[in-house]
């Protein structure tokens, strides 16, 4: 059968999906090398030999071109690309590439930005010289396309520009550190592609242009680069795991495409958008053989446009087809990834009109050849995978590689065979995304000018400005109308005067003058639609195990404003673009004595440390000067000159105003603490997120592992608090204390030798990662909150405290059905007049991934009883429902009522409880509650939550006293990929107030 009609048969199956798919050209050209063209042979046979089996090689592959004047990748490797033995530095791939920069005017190299700890990133443009020579007129071209409102929204000029731009496939690799094949590749890959003189090459090198970085996490590299040289010096010991990646966080720098915290997302998206390129394609291994996951399974992300989703299935199934051919087994798409979170690299493409793409190939994790045994759902047939990977094979970095390189070359070559269509395309998603107000909408979003917390709203604004999203501002106040609810019908039709109860919802909406819009005809629309808008996953989806969280939904996260407008009028209000976002805060008015109001903004903690030698108290309850009222938790600032303060506020965006007089209200001081702040060497994933923003708050802290705090002697002397923020992956009680294991195997160093220059950082060392808290540590940190300490944790390590008996009758229960997948949920306040609660409403969104479910006890070791109507329903007997019965003989006796007590309130112990009974907890050693979650009812804020009834109305923020101490529980995630601003304050209040945390405490029993 020829290759064509075998197609044609496949593609026969998308065509109700892919309207605009081309079918293969019957003159498109084959793989195959030009057979003029000389062979570098040592490196060709070198490749053969370290390929396991010839079926994991493709024609594409299998040989090397020869050139007389550009190096090939062993000028710097000293082997091939894949070779056994062999893994480059981020610097040698450089290099190389700057090698290839030099020996041929095909290739352009520049650097787009740095890391976290300074190290350079870059991009590799590999094309045909006049290509290259007319990077400027072209990428003007491409711009137009990109943003069709410069030429009018004209189809007849795009389609012009179409048939005259050159196309630009972006390529990135090894985002993953442990993740290490796709250097090599990618400098092979520029190597081909310069120099391949096969038509097949040349028809890529002449139609697209190829942007390659070949390394993007790049401290995390040279990190993992040193822990293969460990291991190939210690070849017999285990070596240690990769408990670093970037400065701050490990596999979730795939995660951060939303908030764009770190300077790799931050760098590709600039990178990207700076070429007006139409695809990002980024490279991952950890499936075998090749999983072109792009295609991957529902639900698909709701904002992205159809076409998009049509070209994933356009080329993804080619892709397979191509390899396929070729004899490559385990090369297949669809798959378990769903396309749901816009969180990963990748998916700056698809959020900015662009084609995401990514690719799970199958690594060693490091460059050793070894036989690889997969588990039986890596090695089925299923429908989406007729050709499935073998249950044994050996594998090589050289058939990774292999794989790595053939589906790039045969995307490439597809993607050129059809760049008309594919930029007809790109061009179009961005029309759609500039009509969106007229055809999908919404219209705009607005974030009005009268938010109480200016300064997180500016954070918030700040991270669609790194989106590259337009931020207009409102010259005149404005009017809007909202849509009208639909009224569900009930089974029963509400009385007249149920109905009378309920106000008619307002129908407009009024915003001051200055208020933001985000207006919805622009190139990027779609990102800031896709994170400012609700999320809603159905608890009955078909996909039972979401790939990453369900929700974001930005305005909540943050704690906000944010209102989504469909009424069209609002693109005619008078306003200026916004390019910059300038600090609005200040003082107001001249004295000694300030004020400043508490709206729970992070940057209150920032201040406290900024003026340190000011004297900075906190008002217990609201008070009144004139007219003027301030609320709970407002600063009273003194000792600090008012320009100093002015200096200050104003960057932070908080409003200072003097004060004639100390008002007459309880305060107490807030003070800047000592803080130790504690990783596992188990992972340090999820704690990263944590540091992040401590660093961006400029809160110092001293960073240490669970093995050095359990060195510390007082810790009561060095420290007011200690953060243990969540372990995350691989979390159990008992590892955090044992750590990994010491009775066998070797030291897992983690240390900067001659061997591993790179593996310290900025960050933390120790000669053994194995050993956990121990024995010694857990008894350190009870005494620590015996004597007046506060330790906060959340989630996982909030069970963990509670393991080590710190929680005074707080349960972490297990759930049976719930199911709440990286969601945001209703809380409700409880105790307003706790500091953690200082500056916050009754209701605040939170992000939670299935809890623990937390509940609290009067008493010690025993789970609270279960209160409600059940207990108290009435036996068989006579009467009705509501009667009292009788005994027939005697008088009827009264059946005590039961206290009522709400399920986040510390039930009130019985007369028989209390009966000689030391496992009672007197009410001032009792939990207090700061916020619970929402009933059930209201629990769903956005995205996935099934099951909410177990842990509705369940305490989310705790504070427990022990001893002189307290220890502070979080069933919430506060800190998460800087996304959930809107919580920090529960953390930093738990801080600033660390010594006065019994404020505003009520021990008597209700
Ligand atoms: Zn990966």
């Amino acid at each position: 059968m020829r290759p064509a009609s075998c197609l044609r048969l496949s593609l026969l199956v998308l065509a109700a999906l892919a309207a605009a798919s081309a079918v293969l050209a019957d003159n498109e050209t084959l793989p195959a090398r030009d057979p003029k063209q000389p062979v570098d042979e040592a490196y060709t046979a070198k490749i053969r030999k370290y390929t396991t089996q010839p079926y994991f090689s493709s024609p594409l592959v299998d040989y090397l071109p020869a050139s007389k004047t550009v190096p090939t990748p062993e000028a710097v490797l000293g082997d091939v690309a894949g070779a056994p033995g062999t893994l480059p530095y981020a610097e040698d791939v450089y290099k190389y590439m700057r090698m290839l920069e030099k020996a041929t005017p095909r290739v352009k190299v520049f650097s787009i930005g740095t890391t976290e700890e300074g190290r350079e990133m870059i991009a590799v443009a590999v094309s045909s010289e006049a290509n290259l020579k007319n990077l400027e007129q072209n990428r003007q071209r491409l711009a137009k396309l990109a943003d069709p409102r410069t030429i009018k929204l004209d189809d007849a000029e795009a389609g012009k520009l179409v048939t005259e731009a050159v196309p630009v496939y972006y390529i990135t690799g090894t985002i993953h550190s442990p993740e290490t094949g796709a250097p090599t590749a990618l400098m092979e890959l520029a190597y081909r592609l310069a120099v391949d003189e096969s038509p097949y090459v040349r028809e890529i090198r002449e139609g697209v242009i190829t942007l390659i970085t070949p390394v993007v996490e790049v401290d995390g590299r040279d990190r993992m680069v040193d822990l293969y040289r460990w291991h190939l010096a210690h070849p017999k010991d285990f070596y240690p795991p990769l408990i670093y990646w970037g400065k701050y966080v490990a596999h979730d720098n795939n995660r951060d495409a939303m908030g764009m915290t770190l300077k790799l997302t931050e760098n590709v998206l600039n990178t990207y958008l700076a070429w007006d390129a139409q695809v990002l394609h980024d490279l991952h291994e950890s499936v075998p053989y090749l999983y072109d996951n792009t295609v991957g399974d529902g639900p698909y992300n709701a904002w992205v446009d159809p076409i998009l989703v049509d070209e994933w299935q356009m080329i993804g199934a080619r892709n397979v087809a191509d390899m396929t051919k070729f004899g490559m087994p385990g090369v297949f798409t669809h798959g378990d990834f769903d396309t749901w979170s816009p969180g990963y690299l990748m998916f700056l493409a698809a959020m900015h009109n662009g084609i995401s793409r990514l690719y799970e190939t199958f690594g060693n994790g490091g460059a050793d050849t070894r036989e690889r045994t997969l588990e039986p759902d890596q090695y089925a047939r299923t429908w989406y995978r007729p050709n499935p990977p073998f249950p044994k094979t050996l594998w090589s970095q050289r058939n990774n590689n292999n794989y790595e390189q053939t589906g790039l070359l045969t995307s490439l070559h597809y993607f050129n065979e059809n760049k008309r269509l594919f930029l007809k395309n790109f061009y179009l998603k961005s029309k759609r995304s500039v009509q969106k107000p007229s055809a999908e909408g919404p219209a705009a979003y607005v974030l009005p000018a009268n938010e109480p917390r200016a300064g997180v709203q500016a954070d918030l604004l700040r991270v669609l400005l790194k989106q590259h999203v337009e931020i207009s501002r409102a010259t005149a106040a404005f009017q809007v109308a909202l849509p009208v609810k639909k009224e569900k019908k009930s089974a029963q039709p509400a009385s007249s005067e149920e109905k009378s109860k309920t106000p008619p919802a307002p129908t407009t909406r009024d915003f001051p003058a200055g208020s933001y819009v985000i207006r919805m005809d622009q190139p990027y629309s779609r990102v800031a639609d896709a994170l400012l808008d609700y999320q809603y996953w159905s608890p009955k989806d078909p996909q039972t195990t979401p790939y990453d969280d369900t929700a974001w939904t930005f305005g909540e996260l943050f704690g906000v404003q944010v209102t989504r407008v469909t009424d069209s009028k609002v693109l005619s209000v008078p306003m200026e673009r916004v390019t910059e976002l300038r600090p609005t805060g200040g003082v107001e008015g001249e004295g000694t004595l300030f004020a400043i109001e508490n709206h729970a903004e992070p940057a209150l903690a920032t201040l406290r440390y900024r003026l340190k030698d000011g004297t900075i108290d906190v008002a217990e309850d609201s008070f009144q000067v004139g007219e003027r009222k301030f609320g709970r938790g407002t600063f009273l600032v003194r000792g600090v000159s008012p320009s100093d303060l002015d200096g200050a506020t104003k960057s932070l965006n908080l409003h200072a105003v003097a004060l004639a007089a100390a008002p007459s209200v309880k305060t107490h001081p807030v003070r800047a603490p000592r803080i130790a702040y504690i990783h596992t060497w188990i992972s340090t994933q999820a704690e990263g997120w944590w540091r992040l923003a401590l660093d961006n708050l400029q809160i110092p802290y001293d960073y240490m592992s669970t093995q050095a705090i359990a060195k510390i002697l007082d810790l009561n002397a060095k420290y007011d608090v200690i953060l243990f923020p969540p372990v995350g992956w691989n979390y159990n009680p008992g590892i955090v204390i044992e750590g990994l294991p010491t009775a066998w195997g070797n030291p897992l160093p983690w240390l900067n030798t001659p061997e591993t220059p790179n593996l310290v950082g900025k960050n933390d060392s120790t000669p053994d990662m194995r050993p956990g808290l121990g024995w010694d540590g857990v008894a350190k940190l009870k005494s620590f909150v015996a004597k007046g300490g506060v330790l906060l944790t959340a989630t996982d390590t909030s069970q963990f405290a509670l393991s080590i008996g710190l929680g005074n009758g707080v349960n972490a229960g297990s759930s049976e059905k719930m199911k709440i997948v990286g969601a945001i949920l209703g809380t409700r306040l409880v105790d307003a007049a706790s500091p953690i609660a200082y500056g916050y409403e009754e209701k605040v969104s939170a992000y939670c991934d299935n809890g623990p479910v937390l509940s609290v006890n009067s008493m010690l070791g025993s789970r609270r009883r279960r209160l409600g109507p059940e207990m108290g329903a009435r036996p068989t007997g006579r009467g009705t429902k509501d009667d009292p019965d009788f005994v027939v003989g005697r008088p009827a006796s009264e059946i005590p009522d039961e206290p009522e007590r709400e399920q986040w309130e510390v039930p009130i112990p019985t007369d028989e409880q209390l009966h000689n009974n030391p496992r009672i907890i007197p009410p001032a050693n009792r939990a207090r509650v700061i916020f619970r979650y929402a009933d059930s009812k209201e629990l769903l804020v956005s995205g996935l939550v099934e099951g909410g009834d177990e842990i509705a109305q369940h305490p989310a923020v705790l504070d427990v006293p022990n001893g002189s101490g307290h220890v502070i529980l979080f069933s919430i995630n506060p800190i998460y990929r800087g996304e959930t601003e809107s919580t920090y304050s529960l953390v930093l209040n738990t801080l600033l107030n660390f010594d006065s945390l019994n404020a505003g405490r009520t021990n008597a029993e209700k």
